[in-house]
């Protein structure tokens, strides 16, 4: 198998259930992280698992998206819709937030006929060549030029920059309401409203990438229908599809028809809303509709926040379960991180901010648990004195 850095964690993982992930030799590690904001409901959720096998009994792949129905994705994109403003009304299933992310951006030069987009500065939005277009970073890019041209970087919560944007020629702004990777980092309500406006004004189109922040993870079921504020296409990923690889664009009905004519096919994808992806996205996002009183992420949220004291602890940020634990600079990530998986914690950096610690676990982590992770950072932190 390929790695992906010098040397990786190779932790290996044997078998996971609920909050716990167990490595060949039997040993527990809570899972901090959810494979990167996705396993919301723990790992062999039972409802997911039925599902799935409810779907490969009846059967799983048949044709590629689009020509013909399947129960299964149909049913899952009604749900969907059903929870969102009545403008995200048609949703395109693709397989990850890359692909998701890159077609959303062919829909912005389609409908507008024009090929420039905006970015923040320090995004992630996927690893193809589209999606790297819009991450300003060097290190992470450089290698990979040329890539697509005029894209231009703003910084989150950067009233000045967005004022300074091209009066014409922009496709679309693409926004991450909580920018994970940055270290998990608000947007500013006034912040999006200008962006809003903006686009407003220039025609742009207002993407929001929500793949990590959909789903429920930040409290609602998505981030932005706490900021009030309405996208003109949306992106879920990783969360949405229960554990199984699925992401969507969802937009009107009437921007989609962009996809289905002159050319047609505008956007082809084999396994794209594969019914067994779409079997565990439905069975996940039904049970955390029904769970989500008892989930209670904000009162997660904030057993972490009190319990995360410490004087290497500078700050926590982010929102609901996508929080980051920002650690005195003098501390090396890495080595952290191994400390905590000795002492049964499985969690990762990221990737524009290695001074803080990812939480991002299963939404379905008992107040108990969250207790006892924080009391194990702060003992490992213990051990640092500056
Ligand atoms: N957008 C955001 C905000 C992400 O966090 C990620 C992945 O980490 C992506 C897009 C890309 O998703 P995928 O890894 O499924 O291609």
């Amino acid at each position: 198998m390929a790695q992906t850095t010098p040397a990786p964690i190779a932790l290996k993982i044997d078998r996971a259930d609920g909050v716990w992930l167990y490595d060949d030799l039997g040993n527990a590690y809570y899972d901090l992280i959810s494979g990167i904001s996705v396993s919301s409901l723990g790992h062999q959720n039972q409802r997911i698992a039925e599902a799935v096998k409810a779907q490969i009994d009846k059967h799983m792949h048949v044709m590629v998206y689009g020509e013909v129905i399947h129960d299964t994705p149909a049913r899952f994109s009604e749900l969907l819709v059903s929870q969102l403003p009545e403008t995200l009304d048609n949703v395109y299933f693709v397989n990850s937030g890359s692909e998701a992310i890159d077609a959303a951006m062919k829909l912005a030069k389609r409908i507008t006929g024009r090929h420039s987009f905006v970015a923040q500065k320090e995004a992630y939005h996927g690893s193809g060549q589209g999606p790297l277009s819009l991450m300003d970073d060097a290190y992470f890019t450089q290698r990979y030029r040329p890539l697509l041209n005029n894209v231009y970087y703003i910084k989150q919560n950067d009233f000045t920059a967005v004022e300074s944007l091209p009066a014409e020629g922009v496709a679309a702004v693409i926004v991450e309401l909580v920018q994970a990777e940055r270290g998990a980092r608000l947007a500013e309500v006034e912040y999006l409203k200008q962006i809003r406006t903006y686009c407003d004004r220039t025609q742009s189109l207002l993407i929001f990438d929500e793949i990590q922040t959909g789903v429920f993870r930040t409290g609602e079921f998505t981030a932005f229908q706490s900021y009030g504020i309405i996208p003109d296409v949306l992106v879920l990923g990783k969360a949405v599809g229960g554990g199984m690889p699925l992401a969507c664009v969802i937009t009107s009905t009437e921007k989609m028809r962009a996809f289905s004519d002159k050319p047609i096919l505008g956007h082809i994808t084999t396994f794209g809303g594969h019914p067994v992806c779409c079997a565990a996205g439905l069975a996940n996002l039904e049970c955390l509709m029904d769970w989500r009183e008892e989930l209670n992420i904000p009162l997660k949220e904030k057993a972490f926040r009190d319990a995360l004291k410490h004087r290497n602890i500078v700050d926590v940020t982010g929102k609901g379960l996508l929080l980051a634990c920002h650690i005195d600079k003098r501390i090396d990530i890495i080595e952290l991180n191994k400390q905590l998986l000795e002492e049964g914690i499985f969690t990762d950096w990221f990737l524009f901010n290695q001074n803080a610690i990812r939480i991002a676990p299963p939404l379905i982590m008992e107040l108990s648990h969250i207790t006892e992770i924080c009391e194990k950072i702060k003992k490992v932190l213990d051990r640092y004195s500056f």
